[in-house]
């Protein structure tokens, strides 16, 4: 008898097994233009995009957020990195008997301050609570729709004078060589603060979660244009970003490791545990892939913002290879698997 395990819930390879294999079995098969098939970041029907979301964290507060800010965010970005402008939020909650009223309220309050940071609001939800013991304290889900934008419009035609392109929003499969790669900040911070913070570990450094919304950012950037697909970097971190591209688009990918912002104490923290920080979620980063002929327009557009001050161009798509190639700080290459699942677990 096969059971679930935390790795079914890591956002790796044994979690796309188990979607493919029982949930998308089951469930798959609708006529919607980005079917659940698609594992992209969200759906699509009817020109409407729509999104779901559970968030399980452990601790529910934690350096730099908490399980409010990131349900909130998550959902919102999840939405905006179609292309789409998010327009309204749904919040379920499961509460544990005897989860304290106050607690509750502070994560009201925070999806409060997250919601007005990204212009949107829950407008329906339900709330279950289950006997004590039957849950770890807190589930929320937050669900979300988002619609169509004069700015994603504009952002096509700004691809179509640079190349072929037929999408009529930003998906996985949307990559061409030539494209270029851009992170909008240091990759890690999420994963490493709420481990460090959960487990006690002292890094010499305090990493805070970069949990934001970006559906803001995201809109200044498709006004530019040039934009084929952007991915937050959740579970798996960019190593997943990057190779569910490579395998979508069927391109390969070559990143170069020393162009890839991550902060000295991630690093640090990476190295004494035994992990890759190209592997760890973040909750307020974008990997766009954009045209070459646009990639510093986007680069210098993503810096203007506090959050994407770290930007760098990290790489581009190739059609030399498949797969996804990183070149290493003392020179050599080397293949970057798709994880197996995220190394940190419960931090979304
Ligand atoms: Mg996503």
């Amino acid at each position: 008898m096969s059971r679930i395990t935390l790795s079914h819930g890591a956002g790796g390879s044994i979690m796309q097994k188990l979607i493919k294999d029982q949930i998308i079995r089951y469930l798959g098969g609708s006529s919607a233009e980005v079917p659940l098939e698609a594992l992209d970041d969200s759906a699509i029907i009817n020109d409407i995009v729509l999104k779901s979301d559970s968030h399980t964290v452990k601790p529910l507060f934690f350096p730099g957020g908490d399980i409010g800010r990131l349900a909130v965010s998550g959902t919102v970005n999840d939405i905006a990195v179609m292309g789409a402008e998010p327009i309204a939020l749904t919040s379920a909650f499961v509460l544990e008997e005897g989860f304290l009223v106050s607690d509750f309220e502070r994560i009201l309050k925070s999806m409060s301050e997250t919601c007005k940071q990204a212009g949107v609001h829950v407008i329906t939800g339900d709330t279950k609570v289950v006997e004590k013991g039957a849950l770890d304290k807190f589930i929320v889900n937050t669900s979300g729709i988002g619609k169509r934008t004069n700015a994603l419009e504009h952002n096509i035609s700004v691809v179509k004078k640079h190349r072929s392109f037929n999408a009529r929003w930003l998906l996985d499969s949307n990559l061409k060589p030539g494209d270029k790669i851009i992170a909008s900040g240091t990759m890690g911070d999420h994963g490493i603060a709420v481990l460090s913070f959960r487990d006690g570990y002292d890094f010499g450094v305090k990493i805070l979660s970069d949990v934001k919304p970006l559906n803001y950012m995201i809109a200044d950037l498709l006004k530019i244009g040039g934009i084929v697909k952007i991915k937050d970097p959740t579970r798996g971190g960019l190593s997943n970003v990057l190779n569910e591209w490579s395998e979508k688009s069927r391109v390969g990918i070559i990143i170069a490791e020393e162009k890839v912002p991550v902060k000295e104490g991630v690093i640090a923290a990476c190295e004494m545990l035994g992990i890759d920080y190209m592997e760890i979620g973040n909750e307020g980063k974008i990997i766009v892939a954009v045209v070459k002929e646009l990639a510093e327009d986007i680069l210098s557009e993503i810096r203007q913002h506090p959050e994407g001050k770290d930007a760098e161009i990290i790489g581009e798509v190739t059609d030399q290879f498949t797969g996804v190639v990183l070149e290493t700080i003392i020179g050599g290459r080397r293949l970057l698997t798709p994880p197996l699942g995220d190394p940190v677990p419960r931090i979304c």
